[in-house]
């Protein structure tokens, strides 16, 4: 089976916007009907994937797909086939679920663009008039939550329907360029171009997949941190004045934590935690990438520590650098896993504090090392930058 209209792919273009005008151009105008008839043929071609389609536009990309996701791609191999597409095609502009994080976030994927879950707008997916107008389809990029202009065109995205008010949304209203009101999009004449922000360049190459994933996860951790919604109407200037100042900005903000613990210490610094001091910023440099090199933050930190323990070098009287570290973030200090940093413990490489109960040696998230100790290990083992996934072990 082919379709009697085939229409082309664009590379930036959303899966559920393709499915729409491939649905309008071959006369369906209720996109449920057409996906009912694509499964139905997919079905004849092979038993196994009845059902693998959501009948429902708004489920059909992959990572929407419950059990099925394996059947979900076979089926969409097929649709590649009936539309005459190159191989892979849709897969690549389908959004995929993946097994990384960022930090607690599931990482979904298109095109090996790597991006946190919480990143995609859920209600409303503004779109570009001057892009509409150009070519009647919707980019991906558009269903980002921090995009709120347009890249190439550099105008203020439109988030709702000027006749009608209603948030833009192209797959409730299965019409691209049409609100269920009627009104089309086309015909709004954009805001004044504003400096923005992301740069169109690094859509349009598919070489910049890891550049954008680590894009991406900068901004999940500059949200975190800052307070700044990752849906802020100026979530990337801020973001750019921010890095512009990186790391300077950050380094400042680091000291002023610890100047405020040193003026306001009421128990001897070897009596709490880091976490009680840098509130949990080793915990969040997980944000910022799915694997455990090219983490900018993390080197921050850590050069950070290393700068705090020559600064307040082992003395009589616990000072800041004896501050207490659990295995969890020791494990990020030195590049490798909680597992490895339980056997260094195990093999002598570090040193409980003294009266910890033994049952808390099993407890990764409490505090049982010294922050001066874990850091001149990683000093030792070379693990301080980011050039070390692993530990370069004794063992
Ligand atoms: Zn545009
Ligand atoms: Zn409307």
């Amino acid at each position: 089976m082919k379709f009697l209209k085939r229409i082309k792919l664009f590379p930036d273009e959303a899966l559920e916007s393709y499915f729409i005008r491939c649905a309008h151009s071959n006369g369906f105008q209720k996109i449920s009907l057409f996906l009912q008839s694509l499964s139905a043929f997919i079905s004849l071609r092979d038993k196994e994937l009845k059902g693998a389609l959501s009948a429902s536009l708004s489920r059909l990309n992959l990572h929407k797909a419950h059990n099925s996701s394996a059947y979900r791609v076979r089926a969409i191999k097929l649709l590649e086939e009936f539309c005459d597409l190159q191989p892979s095609c849709l897969l690549r502009v389908a959004v995929l679920r993946t097994n990384r994080h960022f930090g607690s976030y599931v990482a979904l994927a298109r095109s090996n663009v790597l991006f946190p879950n919480i990143m995609l707008r859920e209600h409303v997916i503004p779109v570009c008039p001057l892009c509409l107008q150009e070519r009647n389809y919707i980019r991906f990029i558009w269903h980002l939550k921090p995009i709120q202009r347009c890249p190439k065109h550099q105008v203020k995205l439109i988030f709702n329907c000027p006749e009608c008010g209603n948030d833009i949304n192209y797959i409730q209203s299965e019409n691209i360029e049409l609100c269920s009101c009627g009104y089309d999009f086309r015909q709004i004449k954009p805001s004044e171009k504003t400096e923005e922000s992301m740069s169109a360049s690094l859509f349009e190459s598919s070489e910049n997949a890891d550049k954008l994933s680590l894009e991406f996860g900068k901004y999940l951790w500059f949200s975190k941190h800052s307070g700044v919604e990752l849906d802020d109407d100026y979530f990337l200037p801020k973001f750019n004045r921010y890095f512009s100042n990186w790391p300077d900005n950050y380094l400042s903000y680091l000291k002023t934590q610890e100047s405020k613990a040193i003026e306001k210490q009421t128990s001897r610094f070897n009596q709490i935690s880091v976490n009680d001091i840098w509130c949990e910023q080793l915990q969040n440099t997980r944000l910022v990438t799915t694997n455990r090199v090219n983490n900018l933050v993390l080197d921050q930190l850590a050069n950070y520590f290393i700068d705090l323990v020559n600064r307040y070098p082992k003395c009589q009287h616990a000072n800041i650098a004896d501050t207490l570290i659990n295995q969890v973030d020791s494990a990020l200090l030195l590049r490798t896993s909680v597992e490895q940093v339980f056997r260094l413990l195990e093999d002598g490489y570090l040193k409980v504090k003294f009266g910890v109960p033994t049952e808390a040696i099993y407890k990764p998230h409490i505090p049982i090392f010294y922050l001066r100790e874990v850091i001149e290990l990683t000093q030792a083992q070379g693990s301080n930058t980011s050039m070390f996934e692993h530990m370069i072990s004794a063992w």
